[in-house]
């Protein structure tokens, strides 16, 4: 199989299995005073010291979540828990989209969504009208997540952050499509909420971190209740062996990140260079703008996305975003950039990680692009 799915999960690194097991095969409940108790505190200390090292912040600043979904609940239910509009961005993931769409249900005007250009850039005019506009009422946060999921368009911030904190909002990024992939310091990135999972950095599924900076006036919301665990904010007993597991990920993706940045670039240019010329009629979403090394969304005119990821069957890859695979609506992404839903239909994004070679980039253009051209054949069978 030629993997190019790392943005749905990326396989776990050896690290972080080591790490996982290892714990596994412990005892402990880290909140149990016995020696038992104490050693899987220790195990989660330690994960909280490699994650804080990784996003440069302080380990206390860290709540372990189940993931990335839990994370943007959290954040957004706690910032919004006082009133105040929603910002957010037409791009987001729906774990950000969804949950400022419930929590503004009832309240009319609650909620704006930025509008992105062609390439996926958030529109910062709108952001400064929606802030005078909130007027009394305020806005409680700004959500704009750091990379998409989709396009791998990254969003600059730091306009956003001055902006938000500005009218007196707290800023919250969906940034799991980023940390470990690129690096990231939260002494520079002045945001007061972060949102992590850690299988897409090579860690095990079902973890994830909400980074909670520490002078933030957030009010105390968890939506977890029933133990005081993680400084109350999330109830229930540690994932002791996932969070350990993140951990390992965590320290492991900090290891030559510039380099291994440069090198997933470089074959993702490949890639691209690869299909343009290989595969008539494609197209490469967010071309223009700042991208994340590893992630390419292409359009294949007139080829459904689906019809060619059936045609490749050694390939992973995924039609839109993995989360709405299956779904028959297009993809929320590409429409917001201003693509037709026939074309939002055809498209294909591959992603690469840590453990991508050169052969996958060389067996993955041949295979794309004999699938494309299946397709198309079958297609124009279908009308003669
Ligand atoms: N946000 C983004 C940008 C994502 O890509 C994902 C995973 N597809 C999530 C949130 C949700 O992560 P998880 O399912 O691990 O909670």
């Amino acid at each position: 199989m030629i993997y190019l799915d790392y943005n749905a999960t990326a396989p776990l690194r050896p690290e972080a299995l080591d790490a996982t097991v290892a714990t596994l095969r412990s005892v402990g409940n880290a909140s149990s005073m016995h020696h038992a108790g104490r050693d899987a505190a220790e195990r989660v200390d330690l994960a909280r010291r490699q994650l804080a090292s990784l996003l440069n912040c302080s380990a206390g600043e860290i709540v372990f979540t189940s993931g990335a979904t839990e994370a943007n609940n959290l954040a957004l239910r706690a910032a919004c828990a006082g009133g105040g509009a929603l910002v957010t961005t037409a791009v987001e993931h729906p774990a950000v989209l969804e949950v400022a769409r419930a929590i503004t249900d009832a309240t009319p005007n609650a909620l704006v969504v930025l509008p992105v250009d062609a390439d996926g850039n958030v529109d910062l005019a709108k952001l400064d009208d929606a802030l005078e506009d909130a007027g009394e009422r305020g806005t409680a946060l700004v959500s704009a997540m750091l990379a998409n999921n989709e396009t791998g368009v990254i969003t600059d911030l730091s306009p956003v952050i001055k902006a938000a904190h500005a009218a007196g909002a707290l800023v919250h990024t969906d940034a799991t499509q980023y940390v470990g992939r690129l690096p990231i310091d939260l002494d520079e990135l002045d945001v007061d909420l972060l949102s992590l999972s850690s299988h897409k950095f090579g860690g095990p599924q079902g973890v994830g971190a909400l980074f909670v900076r520490r002078s933030t006036s957030l009010p105390f919301h968890p939506q977890m209740i029933g133990g005081g665990q993680e400084r109350g904010w999330r109830a229930g007993t540690l994932n002791v062996a996932g969070i350990a597991g993140l951990g390992a990920a965590a320290e492991a993706a900090c290891l030559k990140m510039h380099e291994e940045a440069a090198r997933i670039a470089a074959l993702r240019d490949t890639l691209e260079a690869g299909l343009l010329a290989h595969v008539p009629g494609c197209r490469i979403n967010g071309i223009k703008a700042s991208r994340m090394p590893g992630v390419t969304s292409v359009t294949f005119s007139g080829v459904p996305a689906d019809a060619v990821l059936a045609a490749m069957p050694d390939v992973a890859a995924s039609d839109g975003s993995a989360c709405s695979s299956g779904a028959p609506s297009p993809s929320h992404v590409l429409l917001a950039m201003g693509r037709s839903r026939e074309d939002a239909d055809s498209t294909v994004r591959l992603s690469l990680g840590y453990a991508t070679t050169p052969r996958d980039i060389e067996r993955g253009i041949e295979a794309v692009a004999a699938a494309v051209a299946q397709v198309r054949s079958s297609l124009a069978a279908d009308t003669e």
